[in-house]
């Protein structure tokens, strides 16, 4: 389903509930051109002020494993008692036309895309401590303590998965986390394969073989 040549990039986004994940992303997508965010799929109750279409795509528990039993997610998870999933026809369409992809999936999911598609860029994102997490959750205030309690117990054991990341941002100051996210992504647009990819005509006209 993927080729090598492809144009655009995958970025893998992962972090432990209340790093900041949702903000960065938000503010990244607005700072840099040509990236696009997947919209998963999932069986959660929406958040207040959530929009089905806009941040998730909602679903039954019923609805979502007949879509994967049909084979329409390129991965699919269970993570904190419900099931999360992204769209393999999406994907497909933006990474064909060259648009660069971002999932904002947990570590499971990571790893799955990942053995699909080698090339994509993994990038961990961790809170400077386990008090700012807890004080973000609360912040948030969108969330009940008994969800808070889980995701916080749920963490750790996240966490421990940075290690098998390319890339990991501490979202301590959130412009300098920014800064650091915005300089991963345009750094692995530079990758040999996708500079050839998507400038041929400058490599060809400068005799460079691929
Ligand atoms: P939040 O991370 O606290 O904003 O809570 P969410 O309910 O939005 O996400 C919970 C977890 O599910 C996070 O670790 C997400 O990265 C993960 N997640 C979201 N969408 C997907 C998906 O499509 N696939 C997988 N595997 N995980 C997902
Ligand atoms: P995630 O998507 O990882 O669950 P969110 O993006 O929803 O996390 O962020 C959780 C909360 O922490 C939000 O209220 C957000 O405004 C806040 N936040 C994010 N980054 C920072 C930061 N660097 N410093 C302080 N608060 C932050
Ligand atoms: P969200 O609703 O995703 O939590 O955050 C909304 C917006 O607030 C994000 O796009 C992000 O730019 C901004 N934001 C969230 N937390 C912080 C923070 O701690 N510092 C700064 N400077 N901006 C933040």
């Amino acid at each position: 389903m993927f080729s090598a040549d492809m144009k655009g990039s995958l970025f893998l986004v992962s972090a432990p509930s209340g790093a900041g994940k949702s903000s960065l992303v938000n503010a990244l997508l607005e700072k840099v051109k040509g990236i696009e965010l997947s919209i998963s799929t999932t069986t959660r109750a929406p958040r207040p002020g959530e929009l089905d279409g806009r941040e998730y795509n909602f679903t039954t528990v019923e609805k979502f494993l007949e879509a994967k039993e049909k084979g329409e997610f390129l991965e699919s998870a269970l993570v904190h008692g419900n099931y999360y999933g992204t769209s393999k026809k999406w994907i497909e369409e933006k990474m064909k036309e060259g648009t660069d992809v971002l999932l904002e999936i947990d570590w499971q999911g990571a790893f799955q895309v990942r053995d699909i598609f080698p090339e994509a860029v993994t990038i961990f994102i961790l809170p400077p401590s386990i008090k700012s997490l807890e004080e973000r959750l609360h912040k948030r205030g969108q969330d009940s303590e008994d969800t808070i309690t889980r995701r916080l117990l749920g963490a750790g054991a996240e966490m421990v998965h940075a290690k098998d990341f390319q890339f990991v941002i501490i979202n301590e100051v959130f412009e300098t986390a920014l800064d650091e996210f915005r300089s991963v992504v345009i750094g692995s647009r530079l990758r040999f394969k996708k500079q050839y990819a998507r400038r041929t005509d400058v490599f060809i006209q400068l005799g460079i073989p691929s």
